[in-house]
């Protein structure tokens, strides 16, 4: 048996009795029916218990893989436990491309839709709103297919793997491109307040790395499609006159290629590269999502707090969600930016730190993103989300019998 016993980063530990790598569909459905209470795991990437039970813990990892690209519809078909990484070189050899990447490839794309996981750029929702079909085991052990027609599709997609098992999926693409990247170091926050609608729509994808320590962003990440190539100078900010890692002393190595060397969509879009495999155990993450029109208020409510978020930060990566209109996802019907905090991994700072945090920006309605660290009251979260009662119904229709409903989930939508 391969399935992991803990997640990648090592801070929770499965309490499940049995773990299960069913190499069929037909063998998912009978473990599915035959359960008691289950849940399924993707990559292991989540950094709280959203993916934890007691009971049953299921991977899809061992179902037959599925990559199938269709250029005329549009579209690809992948089995659910396939990694970004696996998925994009063959979508690319067929001149294919998905819209937008997290920031690491080795995730599962079944377990990144689930939490609404996203890249950056102002015109980019998060990696579910490609979606086009969920194909997925419920309780009973039916295996059911959701069409983006359904009108209960917006409510399936990022669905925390609580309304089912999902085994396929049918997802967009577009024609492949290729992207140059270029970092830049030194941005005067004085600047990104003034113009930060402007700094976040410089190109494709932007992200911002700080560490909170000075009155400058320690490093702008640009990825462009097409266009001139970066001035020496931007907005204040200096051109970096070698490859960086987001963290500052890190070696560059695991991260793609930068300096504008051009190169394809999925060897740009990703900060890190597939074919390092990233340590796991060092780090914990947090990030919360606010309208993009409070951006700048939110920034100012964090870097007040500073000196309490400066124990547990290794870095904060600041991007942008376009709205989407999936009831669960962090970016429903607002164009995002996402505050996201790379701790250390030290479960009491972190704790300390995550508090100032949500205190911080307990004003602006923030989101947390669902496979992260938080500690917002679920009654917070659930003030949140317009759609909640919406997801609560299908919760009960889809699993009466409350068979995927691990702790995390009761805790925010009840215990059915
Ligand atoms: C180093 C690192 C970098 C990251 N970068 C980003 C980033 O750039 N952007 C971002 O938004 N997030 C990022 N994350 C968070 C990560 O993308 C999410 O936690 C994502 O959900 C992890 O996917 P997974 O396959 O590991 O899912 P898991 O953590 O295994 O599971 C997450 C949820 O998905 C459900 N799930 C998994 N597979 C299925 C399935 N087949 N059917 C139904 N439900 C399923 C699980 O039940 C669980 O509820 C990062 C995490 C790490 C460790």
């Amino acid at each position: 048996m391969t399935v992991a016993e803990t997640n990648w980063a090592g801070n929770i530990r499965f309490r499940a009795e049995r773990f299960h790598e069913p190499r069929t569909v037909d063998e998912l459905r009978r473990i599915v029916a035959a359960g008691r209470s289950v849940r399924v795991l993707g990559t292991g990437h989540s950094f709280n218990a959203i993916a934890d039970t007691t009971g049953d813990l299921v991977s899809v990892a061992g179902l037959p893989r599925v990559v199938e690209p269709d250029g005329r519809a549009g579209t690809v078909r992948v089995s659910a436990g396939t990694r970004f990484g696996e998925l994009a070189g063959v979508l690319d050899r067929a001149g294919l491309a998905l819209h937008n990447l997290g920031s690491l490839p080795h995730i599962s794309v079944a377990g990144a839709c689930a939490t609404g996981t996203h890249g950056s750029g102002v015109a980019n929702g998060c990696l579910a709103t490609a979606v086009r079909a969920v194909e997925l085991v419920t309780a009973d052990g039916s295996l059911v297919t959701i069409d983006r027609g359904a009108a209960h599709f917006p409510g399936s997609v990022v669905a925390l793997g609580a309304l089912g098992v999902v085994t396929e999926l049918t997802l967009d693409v577009v024609p492949a491109f290729e992207v140059r990247q270029w970092v830049y170091e030194g941005l005067p926050t004085a600047v990104l307040r003034e113009r930060f609608d402007e700094v976040m729509s410089a190109a494709y994808s932007v992200s911002l790395f700080t560490g909170w320590r000075t009155d400058r962003i320690d490093q702008v990440w640009l990825k462009r499609r097409g266009g001139p190539d970066a001035p020496g100078a931007w907005h204040g900010a200096v051109l970096a006159d070698g490859p960086r890692h987001p963290v500052p002393g890190c070696p560059p190595e695991p991260c793609t290629r930068q300096l504008g060397v051009p190169g394809r969509w999925h060897d740009r879009l990703p900060h890190f590269r597939l074919d390092f495999t990233p340590s796991s155990g060092d780090e914990l993450q947090s990030e919360y999502f606010v309208a993009r029109t409070d951006a700048v208020a939110a920034f100012d409510a964090l870097d007040a707090v500073r000196e309490r978020i400066a124990p547990a930060l290794q870095i904060s990566e600041i991007r942008t969600v376009a709205a989407d209109a999936l009831w669960l996802s962090p970016a429903y019907r607002r164009d995002c930016v996402a505050f996201h905090f790379t701790w250390h991994p030290d479960a009491r700072a972190v704790a300390d730190a995550v508090q100032a945090v949500e205190e911080a920006l307990s004003a602006f309605a923030a989101r947390p993103h669902w496979g992260k660290v938080f500690s917002t009251p679920p009654e917070v979260v659930r003030e949140s989300y317009p759609r909640w009662e919406d997801f609560r119904g299908l919760l009960g229709e889809f699993d009466p019998t409350g068979t995927f409903r691990n702790d995390f989930v009761a805790r925010h939508f009840g215990a059915g």
